[in-house]
């Protein structure tokens, strides 16, 4: 078993970024800027907005964190996003999800310029996507294409089956997995909430990709001798013993299925530090204009 290591994939893409933004400068552009909005005091999505301009300040990116309050209107926030479409100080910006339960989320995202979203959540991005055109891959699924890739984990021919269908991960990540291209070429198969007999189809996976959102869903017997697993699983579980009270838990029973497994990503250190590298290098993308010339 070998460990897919974010914490270290994640490093040498961060690197990256900062030489690319030194050539830059020596060039006399700009560094790439990207704004976040956070609307609220949601305490997790704070940590990850936090996470993110940590990194833009790693990599030598300028950031802007607009923070709005809870009572803000939809109106109010699709102004602000207007605001940061028209604003060509700024290459990229996020709207971090979730918003408050009055303001409707596809309307924000739809609101956003294609070539500045850099969450690659916009139907314009996705479809892009789907159709194997330059777009803005999605952070997390992007992060797993950047492991595997990284990794040399051979994909062709494989049958990956992704646990989960949401929009931010599983839908995207089967598309991207049978796309024609490396990492792609693979026999995909979704599954989900009304999937019947769930380890049938597990069982089969070479590549094991699960998003569901479930602590230790997938135990070593749903696992095939020599799979490649990927946990994008992160929940907080109750833990006294930590100074925080709780600790963050993957998808998968990790202790069982990593002896199985040929390559497996942990939890934490895993899919989650590829998610905001994959992000850096999508602002890095806007600010070059190599998506949408
Ligand atoms: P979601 O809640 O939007 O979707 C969950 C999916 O799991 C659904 O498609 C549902 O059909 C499926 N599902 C639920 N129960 C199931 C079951 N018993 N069997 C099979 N499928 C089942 O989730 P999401 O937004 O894709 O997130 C999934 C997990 O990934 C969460 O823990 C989330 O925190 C985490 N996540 C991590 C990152 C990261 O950067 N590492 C990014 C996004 C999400």
């Amino acid at each position: 078993m070998e460990l897919l290591d974010g914490k270290v994939t994640a490093n040498a893409v961060l690197e990256e970024l900062t030489e690319a933004v030194n050539q830059m400068k020596a060039e006399g552009k700009r560094a790439p800027h990207l704004a976040a909005i956070l609307v609220g005091n949601d305490g997790a999505s704070l940590t990850y907005v936090g996470g993110k301009v940590k990194a833009c300040e790693r990599v030598g990116f300028e950031s802007s964190l607009i923070r709005m309050p809870e009572e803000t209107t939809e109106e109010e926030l699709l102004s602000k996003v207007a605001e940061l479409n028209a604003d060509d100080s700024i290459d990229g910006f996020i709207v971090q999800l979730p918003l408050p339960k009055h303001i409707n989320e596809d309307k924000v995202v739809q609101a956003v310029a294609p070539e500045k979203d850099v969450d690659g959540f916009h139907p314009v991005n996705v479809g892009r996507m789907a159709l194997g055109l330059p777009s803005f891959l999605s952070a997390t699924p992007y992060g797993i294409v950047q492991l595997l890739e990284r990794y040399k984990i051979p994909t062709e021919g494989k049958h990956c089956v992704i646990i989960g269908r949401s929009n931010i991960v599983g839908s995207p990540m089967s598309i991207l997995m049978r796309r024609n291209a490396h990492p792609g070429n693979c026999t995909v198969t979704v599954t989900h909430s009304r999937t019947k007999d769930l380890a049938a189809f597990t069982r089969d996976a070479d590549i094991l990709i699960v998003a569901l959102g479930r602590p230790e869903f997938v135990t070593a017997d749903m696992v095939k001798e020599g799979a490649v697993v990927i946990d994008v699983g992160i929940t907080r579980v109750e833990d006294t013993s930590r100074p925080k009270g709780y600790r963050v838990t993957g998808d998968v029973k990790f202790d069982e299925v990593a002896p199985k497994s040929s390559f497996i990503t942990p939890v934490p250190g895993g899919v989650g530090r590829m998610t905001i590298a994959s992000l850096m290098m999508n602002t890095l993308m806007a600010a070059r204009k190599e998506i949408y010339p």
